[in-house]
């Protein structure tokens, strides 16, 4: 039968129920060791829902790519091997570590994914810190050099023995930004992705921009500001996400990968730019370098911007 043979009432009474399951669709869960939440609008909200599955999906697989914890993880074999040999491994990991290292060209260091050399000996759990002993053996192995990739190859070489690797401080913002291209290529318009302090969004929500909260850094609870913001990505690191104090000293999971201590000069550091890649990446990198330097970076960046809360508050 042609189209338009089909009776209008007939045409109407299809597209009702679609009609009616158009709106607004958010999901939770716990994945990569955080809170992610997606909200969408779209016209059917079974594919809707559907989408927001696959990106839950995608997150699970980027965490099993790269996690640190999962001893079979991508990360965990470069970890375990690449002082021996190169380790082979997927083309989307190489890329990953490195843009890495180029944040670490573009900040001087002061993000460094080789921390982990130093940071591996902490439990903010536990409240467990390296000794004066592990933490001078681990310096030396605290250099982002040390790294060598070969994309030819597709390998992950360590130059140096000791050297250890954590993408923790920008896999969130990548599967952030991995999300919400998903997300787009699949016709969706309006939409948040977030993975604990790294968001991006699209669009707005209902007819306003998105608004995201910067919380008190502390006070659990407290917001200190809301931003409204369409079509962006936006970062916070903070010294109380996962932290001890000692002696009145707070030991947090942010390291100065000169000293292998944590940077105390800052106590949340929030960029907004286009991608979460690059906010996660730099909310870390600003924290480490502190108010002045980390604004210099800051304004030499093209759409980038920072709120950055003191130690005075
Ligand atoms: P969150 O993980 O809470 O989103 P951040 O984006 O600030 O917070 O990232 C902190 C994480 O970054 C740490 O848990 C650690 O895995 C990693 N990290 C800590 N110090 C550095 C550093 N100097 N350079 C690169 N990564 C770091
Ligand atoms: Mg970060």
């Amino acid at each position: 039968m042609e189209p338009r043979k089909i009776p209008r009432f007939l045409i109407f009474l299809l597209l009702l129920p679609l009609a009616a399951s158009a709106g607004w669709l958010r999901e939770d869960a716990a994945i990569m060791g955080t809170a992610i939440n997606v909200e969408l609008w779209h016209a059917d909200a079974d594919r809707g829902r559907a989408l927001i599955r696959s990106v839950m999906n995608e997150m699970h697989r980027i965490d099993s790519l790269m996690s640190s914890y999962k001893p079979d993880s991508e990360l965990s074999r470069i970890n375990a091997e690449a002082a021996e040999r190169p380790v082979t491994v997927s083309t989307e990991l190489l890329a990953l570590i490195g843009q890495a290292l180029e944040y670490s060209g573009i900040t001087h260091g002061a993000f460094d994914i080789t921390y982990a050399s130093a940071g591996q000996y902490y439990d903010y759990r536990r409240g467990t810190r390296p000794d004066s002993k592990q933490l001078a053996e681990a310096l030396p192995a605290i250099n982002y050099r040390h790294v060598r990739l070969d994309s030819e190859h597709s390998t992950v070489q360590f130059l140096q023995p000791g050297v250890r690797i954590d993408l923790g401080g920008i896999a969130k913002g990548y599967a952030v930004d991995r999300s919400i291209t998903m997300l787009l290529e699949a016709g969706v318009r309006n939409a948040l992705v977030s993975a604990g302090g790294d968001t991006r969004v699209i669009g707005s929500h209902w007819d306003h921009p998105w608004k995201i909260g910067i919380r008190d850094p502390r006070d659990g609870d407290g917001i200190v500001s809301t931003l409204p913001l369409e079509d962006a990505a936006i970062s916070t690191s903070g010294d109380y996400e996962r932290f001890f104090d000692e002696d009145g000293v707070r030991y947090h999971h942010i390291l100065n990968p000169g000293t292998g201590d944590s940077p105390r000069e800052v106590h949340s550091t929030s960029i907004i730019g286009s991608n979460a890649t690059a906010t996660d990446a730099l909310s870390t990198s600003v924290f480490v370098m502190g108010v002045r330097k980390g604004l210099k970076l800051v304004n030499s960046l093209p759409d980038t911007e920072a709120i950055i809360i003191d130690n005075q508050g």
